[in-house]
């Protein structure tokens, strides 16, 4: 990112909480435990514990537009002028993080929409500026990175252990994946296509779909290369900057799942995981970093590639999802105060 690019407003990190409708099934078995009040509190609703106060709380009323306008879209804008962004989507299986983060056809979501602010911010700027943008998408399962754009070698045949296993490098810019693939794309029906492609190979080598996509985090990448035309308005010369759209893996602790050998190990690596994020985020939001101080990036592979784009001058936010269920009121505790520490 170029730091000459304009001042923005702060570097907090962002954090919003939204709490999905009951499903039909959760309506005949369990209760609504929560209120959501005046877009920023959520309250248990029997007064037991605690109420929690957010940048932004979101209700079964909200949709992935609002949940999008309120904390990806000033993102997507700073992007645009040179800034690193991330939103991460965080929560338990079943929260509704990649129904955030993916959405619909009838509902798109905060990917999709970003796809289409980058490009609708490109079309407004083309007299001034020529505009040069790639995508990559990969997963993080086990601690080992898979590129969901190596369409060819992760073939359907369900081998996990194929050759696309990505490493992470230092290189003069920071940390980078070696060989990750980065398509050039220059509109969003080719961007959906593409997500839509490498999602689907985010299921292979899984015995259980859900199981397997609720055990590992997908990074989605935009890198967005710009120049000033010459004659342009625009002063500021080259810019580079990234847009990263994450999908946590489920954040529901491993002993309630009672996991043994295989899912222990993933369980493991999760919980590290998400731990070390929660680590950095709060160490981010206290200016730890401004101050000179320690943020342990490298405790984890989440946080190793993500570094570029959330020290610095970089835009964050998180959308921490949970369901209304009274039968799942103790992960929707830890859920909120993952989410408070991260403010
Ligand atoms: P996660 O990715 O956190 O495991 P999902 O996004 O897959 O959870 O959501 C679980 C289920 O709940 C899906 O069937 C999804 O369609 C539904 N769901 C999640 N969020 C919402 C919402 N805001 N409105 C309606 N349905 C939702
Ligand atoms: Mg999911």
């Amino acid at each position: 990112a170029d730091p000459s690019a304009s001042a923005i407003d702060d570097n907090k990190v962002f954090v919003a909480v939204r709490v999905r409708p009951l499903s039909a099934s959760e309506r005949e078995r369990s209760k609504n435990a929560w209120d959501v009040v005046d877009d920023e509190i959520i309250v248990p609703r029997d007064g037991s514990s605690g109420t929690y106060v957010f940048d932004r709380a979101f209700g079964d009323g909200s949709d992935n537009k609002a949940v999008y306008d309120a904390t990806t879209s000033r993102i997507v804008e700073n992007v645009m002028k040179g800034f690193n962004g991330t939103v991460f989507a965080y929560g338990q299986t079943s929260s509704g993080k990649t129904h955030t983060m993916h959405g619909t056809a009838d509902e798109p979501g905060v990917i999709p929409l970003a796809v289409r602010d980058v490009f609708d911010a490109v079309r407004r700027q083309g007299s001034d500026r020529d505009f040069f943008i790639r995508v990559s998408y990969l997963e993080i399962y086990n601690e080992k990175i898979m590129d969901l754009f190596a369409f060819e070698e992760l073939s359907s045949d369900g081998d996990d252990d194929s050759t696309s296993k990505l490493s992470i490098r230092e290189g003069k810019d920071g940390t980078y994946v070696s060989g990750l693939r980065e398509e050039v794309v220059s509109m969003p029906s080719q961007v959906i296509a593409l997500l839509e492609r490498g999602t689907k190979l985010r299921h292979v080598g899984a015995t259980n779909m859900n199981a397997h996509s609720s055990r590992s985090h997908t990074i989605f990448r935009m890198i967005i290369e710009s120049k000033a035309i010459a004659g342009g308005t625009d002063g500021a010369g080259v810019l580079q900057s990234t847009l990263n759209l994450v999908d946590l893996a489920g954040s529901e602790r491993m002993s309630k799942t009672g996991a043994e050998g295989e899912r222990a190990k993933e369980g493991a690596h999760i919980n590290k995981s998400l731990m070390t994020l929660g680590v950095v985020i709060n160490k981010l939001s206290e200016g730890v970093e401004s101050k000179g101080g320690h943020i342990p990036y490298r405790d984890s592979k989440l946080t190793r590639i993500l570094q570029p784009a959330l020290g610095g001058n970089s835009k964050t936010a998180i959308v921490c999802a949970m369901t209304p269920a009274l039968s799942h009121c103790e992960e929707s505790h830890s859920t909120l105060k993952f989410a408070q520490r991260a403010k």
